[in-house]
């Protein structure tokens, strides 16, 4: 199978797709086509483990770039942990996607996109540049850390990220640098793309991406929509997901699932104040704006990476968007109540980031009964993605929730280690001495 980016200037193999990140004319990869699954592996699909899929679904992607052998080996490597679909409520449920070792969904696409790139780079040096808006940064430190040959560098913004978090980007030390930009995560993000795409830089290392926009992210967290439809598909009601999003690769997983034919019956892009999609679907004009900072901050984006992989998933046709997304905005105030309201009622904790795909769900319930008045014949279950534990952002949950969460032991280990990070400006020539210094 080509990948070809979004630019349409690049085409290459899935080795080059993964080793490089971005195309050179500053587009994503996308595979030329999504693969279509046949009819028996829907139907046995309840019988499947985590892992069989993951192995059957990667497999579409990556051809004969790995053997079946090396695949498997990474696949059990990697989803070597949990992932529930837990009932909150009477047709609501939580795809608990935080049982990895850094506690957040990013586990999932960081340590397969990590493992992928040690596997296909056979071991030549390579710099990994990533941009964290919290999450990602630990994920892909832990997928990388130690790997022979891969020097990690983690860009994030300064008094941005919780403090738990910027312990899970600051302590790793070796192989793992965490770089403290003095900006917003628009800007680290635009910095590693301007350092990815620097001449010099190129012709020193050999430089790769680890953010989202890498497709080797993308590719194993469609897993888990398959993986939720195997845990609830014995209900025998459609299925609509709740996306909590920033940079959208979450989403645009979904659709890649969907593609390949699993009957998702409705998709809802959930955000916080950072509105750019839920008002292009209602204007059909894409604004890009700065991002705001808001409780749910892994998903403070103003400029979504992956929209350009949606609208080429929907060949730039605002309608088609519309008919598989739902997507709405939500407060902070919103937010809050959310979780209150949860805990009390179900005895359920969210984070703030699932708290916001709750609402998702509760807002399309409200429009779906509307249009729908034989309520007992048409129903829906729905599934929200539930990205972190709630203990990585303890200080937000527990000041909403006035009473004390317990920190899992996995994450009290990163807190009682010692930060170590540098400080810069978000000036790409500033930073490119300090990379070109290293070796
Ligand atoms: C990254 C992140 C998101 C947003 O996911 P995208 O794929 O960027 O849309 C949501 N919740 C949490 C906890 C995250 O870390």
């Amino acid at each position: 199978m080509k990948y070809i980016s979004t630019r349409k200037q690049e085409e290459t193999n899935i080795k080059t797709a993964i080793l490089k990140g971005l195309a050179d004319d500053g587009g994503l990869f996308m595979p030329e086509y999504i693969p279509q699954l046949e009819a028996d592996f829907f139907e046995n699909l309840p019988n499947l483990s985590l892992q069989e899929i993951g192995f059957k679904v990667a497999k579409e992607f990556l051809g004969e770039s790995i053997s079946d052998e090396n695949l498997k080996e990474i696949i059990d490597e990697v989803l070597n942990f949990e992932i529930p679909a837990v009932k909150i409520s009477d047709n609501i449920y939580s795809l608990e996607l935080f049982h990895g070792p850094t506690m957040a969904f990013k586990d999932v696409g960081a340590r397969f996109m990590a493992r992928m790139m040690a596997y296909l780079s056979e071991g030549k040096p390579m710099k990994v540049i990533a941009a964290t808006s919290g999450d990602t940064g630990s994920a892909v430190a832990s997928g990388f850390f130690n790997v022979l040959g891969i020097e990690v560098y983690i860009l994030y913004p300064k008094g941005k990220v919780s403090p738990l978090q910027e312990k899970q980007l600051t302590t790793w030390g070796g192989n793992i640098k965490a770089l403290e930009i003095d900006g917003t995560f628009d800007d680290c993000q635009a910095l590693a793309k301007q350092i990815l795409s620097d001449e010099e830089l190129n012709q020193k290392f050999t430089l790769t991406s680890a953010n989202s926009i890498n497709i080797a992210r993308l590719i194993p967290q469609s897993f888990y929509f398959f993986w939720a439809f195997a845990q609830l598909q014995k209900l025998g009601k459609p299925i609509v997901f709740s996306v909590p999003s920033g940079n959208f690769g979450n989403l645009t997983a979904g659709l890649f699932a969907k593609k390949m034919g699993l009957p998702i019956h409705q998709f809802i892009a959930s955000t916080n104040a950072n509105d750019v999609v839920p008002n292009y679907l209602e204007t059909g004009n894409y604004e890009s704006k700065p991002s705001k900072q808001t409780i749910s901050n892994a998903m403070d984006v103003g400029n979504p990476s992956n929209f350009e992989r949606m609208k080429s998933l929907f060949n730039d046709d605002v309608s088609e968007f519309k008919k598989e997304i739902k997507s709405y905005s939500f407060s902070d105030e919103e937010t809050k109540e959310t979780m209150i309201k949860v805990k009390n009622d179900f005895d359920y904790t969210l984070d703030p980031h699932g708290a916001v795909a709750y609402l998702g769900l509760v807002t399309f319930r409200k429009s779906f009964d509307s249009a729908h008045d034989d309520k007992d014949n048409e129903d829906f279950v729905g599934v929200l993605l539930e990205t972190a534990h709630p203990a990585k952002f303890v200080e937000a949950v527990e000041e909403v929730l006035k009473t004390k969460i317990e920190i899992p032991e996995k994450l009290e280990a990163f807190n009682k280690k010692e930060k170590k990070s540098v400080e810069y400006p978000a000036d790409l020539s500033l930073v490119k001495n300090y990379l070109m210094e290293e070796n």
